[in-house]
């Protein structure tokens, strides 16, 4: 079986990419034109015979043999997406489309990471499948909230008129080794100002609220909605539900590495979303599936990461 993963060099494709490359005979393609992935997060895994890695774009026609496609090409993280609006936008749907032209042609199943931000501020709470979200369609979030929309449009149009087995997991907040530490998301930057004796910057008052998964659950929760054999036609949400405001995060983060850190606040980006938990008992139903790893543990496991990244450096 030839697994595709694109943006296989970014947080959560080189920690499937992992999973896979290790735990499995498939031969996986980790592909990416490394815009905000990094090459270094796959380095360990060039010595398996069962992985090969592609510099390529999405946005570019791909050819290649596969059954499985996993996308998680895009920016993800706001400071990101926001710089490389054009490409995001471009990424959403025209790398997406010639995705779907392949997983068509090839006759190859595609599992596509839709995003929480597409329920936008959410006037509703917490937020099931069926809610059609609050987005701004004209704002510094919306080439990524609107591109991640039209795609689950564009996957809709695939799956009903054209055939193609396509999954779409909604992914919420999800944190966990191999971040990029200057990606700007929150749990990096507690954590790495912590680290580093810098103030941390909470945005806002810190009254707003995530729900922060661990990158091991969600690959989990990933690889049984791909491998699947039955069909799944709708969008599944796929994070953890316990919800925290960012001033706990902080606290929870800075007592553990640094208790005289200080909190200094900054402006509210627009559009912030000021509340978030997924409402998970569709994956729960049909998986029987939760998310395992509670938050102080995660978090101490992605702090000893970013300790021995930024020792090896
Ligand atoms: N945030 C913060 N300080 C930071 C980075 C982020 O207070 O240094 C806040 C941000 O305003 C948002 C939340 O933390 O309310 C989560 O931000 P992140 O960028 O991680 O993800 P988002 O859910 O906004 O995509």
């Amino acid at each position: 079986m030839n697994i595709l993963i694109t943006g296989g060099t970014g947080f959560i494709g080189s920690n499937l990419a992992r999973l896979l490359v290790q735990n499995t005979n498939y031969q996986i393609i980790c592909l990416d034109n490394n815009i905000t992935g990094s090459k270094e997060n796959i380095s360990g895994l060039s010595n398996y015979k069962n992985f090969k890695y592609i510099e390529e774009d999405i946005c570019n026609k791909i050819n290649i043999d596969v059954d499985l496609i996993f996308n998680l090409a895009c920016p993800a993280s706001p400071p990101k997406y926001q710089e490389h609006s054009f490409k995001t936008l471009d990424t959403c749907y025209l790398g997406l489309k010639n995705l779907l032209d392949l997983a068509k042609s090839k006759k190859a199943r595609i599992f596509h990471a839709s995003t929480s931000e597409i329920y936008g501020d959410p006037l509703e709470h917490p937020q099931k499948e069926t809610y059609y979200g609050n987005t701004n369609i004209f704002g510094p979030r919306s080439c990524y909230d609107e591109g991640k929309r039209i795609a689950e449009t564009l996957i809709y149009e695939y799956m009903n008129k054209l055939n193609v087995d396509a999954r779409i997991g909604r992914i919420f907040n999800t944190y966990g080794p191999y971040m990029d530490k200057k990606d700007g998301r929150v749990i990096s930057n507690f954590i790495n100002q912590a680290l580093n004796n810098e103030d941390i910057t909470i945005y806002g008052k810190g009254d707003q609220t995530r729900s922060f998964c661990y990158i091991e659950d969600l690959i989990n929760i990933i690889s049984l909605i791909a491998f699947k054999k039955e069909l799944i036609d709708k969008p599944l949400n796929i994070g953890n539900n316990r919800e925290f405001s960012i001033m706990d995060i902080a606290k929870i983060i800075y007592k553990k590495i640094n208790p005289k850190s200080k909190i200094i606040h900054k402006q509210m980006p627009i559009n912030d979303p000021k509340i978030r938990q997924p409402d998970l008992s569709s994956v729960k139903k049909i998986f029987g599936w939760e998310p395992k790893i509670q938050l102080e543990k995660g978090i101490d496991i992605t702090i000893d990461y970013f300790r021995n990244k930024s020792k090896s450096i």
